[in-house]
């Protein structure tokens, strides 16, 4: 009988749950979900269930903006930030890294920022180097991270270092990135002492928008994550197998400042429906498991 009864109320509650924004049902959650972990669907499209809590401050990081409730990413990427962290402090970038943020704590879409960060695999680091990893909270919230690009996009500042370069070296050298984003002038300044030998790691350094003051990590699906979707093309592709430093590295401090004046003939309607952005994304939007990554414990 009482299963009876939860399942009518689950029937009855479904359909208007489905309707609500994702962003509203993930944003309240506050604690994991006690499951396997997983990520489920794509970066921008999906959900995470059995996520794992960056602590708030370990040996060789801080995580920022506590207050965002965002330190939160599968293990492998728990893992990933912590050993990260303490290379940085090896090749001295610092004391170690302040980490802006992964995921909620079920993933999701975001209330505010990212149309990413949604399945616990991406990662955004501050490109300021620690000078003290003993930053209260307040502290967190106050500072800044640097810029390392110039206000014309064009090129990098005096806050971009060696031990940067190293440090992207170091992060985009693992096995376990699929690329990391980071404003164009920062590629390009990387591909000025490019060698051939540097092809592998240097082709999943992706030139974005943004990107000024931090660097976003995005880690591949885990081996055996079966719900996971893998981000295609894949910077093989998008590089043609080379490193990147081509004409569409280019194209952003060239034609993407000043855009080529267009013709004005192509009709309104070969443009392809716009895709939904992250914030008007409803329940029945992401995958159907993401259902259970709200409804668990
Ligand atoms: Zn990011």
């Amino acid at each position: 009988m009482l299963t009876r009864i939860l399942l009518i109320t689950l029937l009855l509650a479904a359909p208007a749950r489905a309707d609500e924004l994702a962003n509203q049902l993930f944003g309240a959650m506050s604690d994991p979900s006690r499951q396997d972990p997983m990520p489920v669907g794509s970066y921008s499209k999906g959900c995470a269930a059995g996520l794992a809590e960056l602590p708030e401050t370990g040996t060789t990081w801080q995580a920022m903006r506590l207050s965002r409730g965002r330190n939160f990413g599968q293990p492998v990427m728990i893992d990933f930030l912590t050993e990260l962290s303490a290379t940085a402090r090896d090749i001295g970038f610092g004391q170690g890294l302040y980490i802006g943020d992964i995921s909620q704590p079920r993933g999701g879409p975001m209330t505010s920022g990212h149309a990413s960060h949604q399945i616990g695999l991406d990662a955004d680091i501050w490109m300021l180097p620690p000078r003290s990893l003993s930053l209260s909270e307040a502290e967190r919230e106050a500072i800044s991270s640097i810029p390392v690009r110039s206000a014309d996009q064009r090129s990098v500042t005096e806050n971009w270092t060696k031990v940067h370069h190293a440090l992207l070296k170091a992060a985009a050298s693992d096995p376990r990135v699929d690329r990391i984003f980071v404003a164009a002038a920062v590629k390009i300044e990387m591909c000025k002492t490019a060698k051939n030998k540097d092809k592998k790691w240097l082709q999943k350094i992706r030139p974005v928008a943004g990107h000024d003051t931090h660097f976003h990590v995005r880690l591949k699906c885990p081996k055996g994550a079966r719900l996971c979707e893998t981000q295609t093309p894949t910077v093989a592709v998008l590089s043609k197998n080379g490193d990147g430093c081509d004409e569409t590295l280019m194209w952003w401090v060239t034609d993407y400042l000043n855009p080529p004046k267009s013709d004005g003939k192509k009709p309104k309607d070969e443009d392809p429906p716009r895709k939904k952005g992250a914030r008007e994304l409803t329940l029945a939007d992401l995958p159907k498991q993401c259902q259970d990554v709200l409804a668990a414990d």
